[in-house]
Order: structure tokens, then sequence, then C-alpha cells
């Protein structure tokens, strides 16, 4: 666990919030320059330190393949980087408005400024990235920033606590170090902004925290995510985007594909090439080195509570190259679960590990509705090459994003917004819609020394009835 000496400051956050906001008010905006060298400075800090973030994050874990960590953490915020680097000009530029005839020739704008101290609230399971994309995003827009990271990662917050320290001043990025305790005062501090991302029930103890101070909240949460596999697609080529997206660190992927809804007659098919796929993919089993172990027991167990809750009401289990003397206590084998039934907990509870659900279907139409049935997801996955299929289930669902004929893959395209919708959560980030998450919007009236408006005030007149017939 992390030590006192790790913690980079012993201000409380409270006062750090205050040293921010002043820091902010005295110096206003940070001009372009600035936030594009800020920017930099991190990307370059992330990428110096890449084997010891890679290390700690394996070893919070337990282990965790440096590739995953390079290719799903640490590429996506150097390239989100470049990104925000690349068209923030644009972004901060002031947007000319309409005016309507009467207000001529006045100007209108929208002029995007920083909303001061933003707080970030980051989950474990993608401890890096969930961390520094909201930071850099949060710091293109010219913001403060006060980061709370997960208490279940703690050598990748030391970590990135000293990274952070080292590049810039505790006054412009302060990193927060607890538990949900710390967690629970934290969110109550009056933040210009407040950015979540975590499970749907911590979320909403956020939302109630935030709303005592009014302050905005752009959550990021979890939920059931389906993949559909409509009759026409190939079965073997579903079942390799799945394992893809269901395995990847063992499943404990926000937008990992949550359960897979397959034609009936379709079902043990895909249950077979599934397996095979796993096999392919991690032929050691549960010992292979890029199978990543699960962040904690009691998320262990609670995984296997889901498995046995599943047996018990009649599905069947089918879990690939289990050894359970490994001497691995926090990895689980990859698990089918077969004849899933809404009553079982696993087809209520968002599962959040490498256990995938096959439910059968009869047609698209019952795909959709059972969706439907549910909260609004985080994703959806569909797989059909008949444009039909597609547009019907894009058109009928609603979903936080989408992929068609793959899986996880939005998260990484800097030029779509990220979000949830529902209970998948509210706002989005990313790119773009990042920078306006993290901005505020003003919009600007700029009179002119003639108006024809001045003729519509008191006192009321000819002038008025002859502008307004004119207008109206
Ligand atoms: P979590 O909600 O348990 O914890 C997230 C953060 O909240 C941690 O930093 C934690 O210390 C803090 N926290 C805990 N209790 C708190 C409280 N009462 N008040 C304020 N903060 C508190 O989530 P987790 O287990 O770390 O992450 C897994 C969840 O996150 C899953 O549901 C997953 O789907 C979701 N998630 C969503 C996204 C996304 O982008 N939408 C990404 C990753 C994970």
């Amino acid at each position: 666990m992390m030590t006192e000496a790790d913690i980079p400051s012993d201000t409380a956050p409270a006062d750090m919030l205050v040293r921010q906001r002043v820091g902010f008010i005295a110096s206003g905006a940070p001009p372009i320059e600035e936030r594009l060298a800020d920017l930099a400075r991190l990307k370059k800090a992330i990428l110096a330190l890449r084997p010891q973030f890679e290390e700690a994050i394996s070893a919070d874990f337990g282990n965790r393949s440096r590739f995953e960590t390079a290719i799903m953490e640490i590429m996506p915020v150097t390239q989100g980087i470049d990104y925000l680097r690349r068209h923030l000009r644009r972004w901060m530029r002031p947007q000319s408005r309409h005016v309507a005839l009467q207000f001529r020739p006045a100007r209108a704008q929208v002029m995007m400024q920083p909303l001061g101290v933003v707080g970030i609230v980051s989950p474990w399971n993608y401890p890096l990235a969930l961390c520094l994309t909201p930071l850099a995003t949060a710091l293109a827009a010219g913001n403060r920033v006060m980061i709370k990271p997960s208490e279940y990662t703690p050598r990748t917050s030391a970590l990135m606590a000293r990274m952070l320290a080292d590049i810039f001043p505790e006054d412009q990025v302060a990193i927060v170090i607890g538990g949900p305790d710390v967690g629970a005062a934290f969110s109550a501090l009056p933040f210009d902004h407040l950015f979540f991302t975590g499970s749907t029930g911590i979320g909403k103890a956020i939302m109630r925290a935030a709303s005592e101070n009014l302050v905005p909240v752009t959550l990021e949460l979890g939920g059931k995510s389906p993949a559909i596999v409509a009759d026409d697609y190939s079965i073997p080529r579903a079942a390799k985007a799945l394992v893809y997206g269901k395995l990847s660190n063992a499943g404990q992927t926000c937008v990992a594909p949550d359960y897979a809804l397959v034609p009936e007659v379709k079902v043990e098919a895909l249950a077979s090439a599934y397996e095979a796929e796993v096999r392919r993919a991690y032929p050691q089993g549960l010992a292979d080195k890029d199978y990543a172990s699960l962040i904690s027991q009691r998320h262990h167990d609670r995984l296997v509570g889901l498995i046995e809750d599943a047996r018990v009401k009649g599905a069947r289990i089918v879990q690939i190259g289990a050894k359970p003397d490994l001497g691995l206590p926090t990895t689980l084998a990859p698990t089918i679960v077969l004849g899933a039934t809404p009553d079982m907990k696993i087809m209520q509870e968002e599962i959040f590990g490498p256990v995938l659900p096959v439910v059968a279907f009869r047609s698209v139409e019952d795909a959709i509705a059972r969706i439907n049935a549910g909260d609004r997801p985080l994703a959806l996955y569909v797989f059909s090459n008949r444009q039909e299929v597609v547009d019907k289930v894009l058109t009928s669902t609603t979903s936080g994003s989408a992929v068609v004929n793959d899986t996880i893959l939005q998260f990484a395209q800097d030029d779509l917004p990220f979000g949830g919708v529902g209970a998948s959560g509210m706002g989005a980030y990313h790119g773009e819609e990042g920078f306006r998450t993290f901005s505020h919007a003003k919009g600007v009236f700029v009179q002119s020394r003639l108006s024809m408006a001045g003729m519509m005030r008191a006192p009321f007149g000819a002038l008025a009835d002859r502008v307004l017939r004119f207008i109206l």
C-alpha cells in the first residue's frame, strides 16, 4: 500500500481546492501556448515512465500484460493528447452566432471558458487512462484539476502522483489519495465540475453529494452492454471479437460485452467457437502471461458467486482451461454461461469479469425488446453484414456508444464522444466533446452604436409600432 512519503502533499483537499481556485482567479484562463506546453509535458512524462507504469499496474492487479497496459492505456492517453493539441486552437476560437434582424448590426458570439477547478474521481480498472485522459482534457480546456484515484491501485497512484508533482505545481494539478471515505469527502467539495468514472451505485452518491453545492457532474458509469450476433454473421468472427472484448483485462472493462444474444440454433456453435478462440488467444490458460488477474479477492468471490447462482438456478457452466490448483487466487478461468434466465443474478448486475452468458433469441426484434426492457447500456455491439439489420438495431436501441462488427474499439476513437446514457451515465468526453464538457460556453452579445432594438423600448409610440409591423 501507499506510504505517507508517497503522498505529495499534506494539504487538506478543501484547502487545496481554495488554493487552486485562488490561483485560477489570479491567473485567469491560460493562453493556448501554456496549455499546449502542459499537454506536451504530460505526454513526455507518461512515455518516460512507461515501463514503470506497466510494472506498477501489473503488480496492482497481480498480473496484467505489459502489452495490455501499453495498448489500452498508454496509447489512447498519448494519442488523445496529440489529438487535443492538434485541434485545441480551433475549439478555443470564439464562434460567431446568428443575430436577428431587429438587433443588427450587433454581434453575437460563443466564448469557450475554462470552468475553474475540476474534480476527477477515477476507478481501478484502467487506472492510468481513466485518470489521465480526463486530466489532459480538463487541462486543454484551461482548468486546474484535483484527482482522487482508486484505492485498489496504490502503486499506480503513487507513481502517477510523483509524475504529476514533477511536472505541475500543486495549485494546478493535485492528487488526493484514499478510499471511499476520502472519495465521499472529495465529492462534497464545491468544485466547478466533478467528473466521475465508476459504478452506477457510487455514481448516485457522487451526484447526491455534488447536488448540495450545485456542482455539475459528468458520470461515466457501467452497466450490462449487450452483443447481438445476427443470423447472417460468421460465428467464428463474432467469437473472436467477443473474446477480445470480454477477456482483455479479464473482462474488467466498462465497455466489455456483458452478454451475447445469439440466434437459438447458433448458441452451441458460438460457445464452441468462443472456447476455441480462448484456447488460441491464451494457450497457457490461467497461467498465460497475457491473461490478467482480477483486482481483488472480493471481486473474484463476487464473480464466483454469480456463476454459482446461475448454476443453482439451472444454467450450464463451461469453464475454459480451469486449473484450480495453480495458486493464483485472484484469477478466474474464462467462463461461458448457457441457458441464463432473467432471475439469475448474472443477468441482473454488471459482470465485469471473464464470464460470458450466451442467451438465445428467436428474432432480432426479440433481442431488441430484451435490451429495451433493461437499463440503457453503456455500449452495444451488433454483428451483421446486412445494413437493414444494423440500422434496425442502432435506431431501435439507446446506448452510450455502439460498434458494428467488433467490440470495445469505440473507446479508442478520439473523434467520437464517449459516455453513457440513462443508468450508464451522463455527459461525454474524448476529443471535442471532452473540451466542451470541461468548458463553459459563454454567450456574448456585443451591442453596436446604432440599433433598432433601441426603438422598442419605453416610451413606446409610433416608431415601435412601425418596427413591429416590419418585423412581425
Ligand atoms: P467504484 O464506483 O467502486 O469506485 C470508483 C471511485 O469512486 C474510486 O476512486 C472510489 O474510491 C470512489 N468511491 C468509492 N465510494 C465512494 C463514495 N461513497 N463517494 C465518492 N467516491 C467514492 O468503481 P470501481 O469498482 O473502481 O470501477 C468499476 C466500475 O466502474 C464498473 O461499474 C465499471 O463499469 C465502471 N467504469 C465505467 C467506465 C466508463 O468510462 N463509463 C470506465 C471504467 C469503469
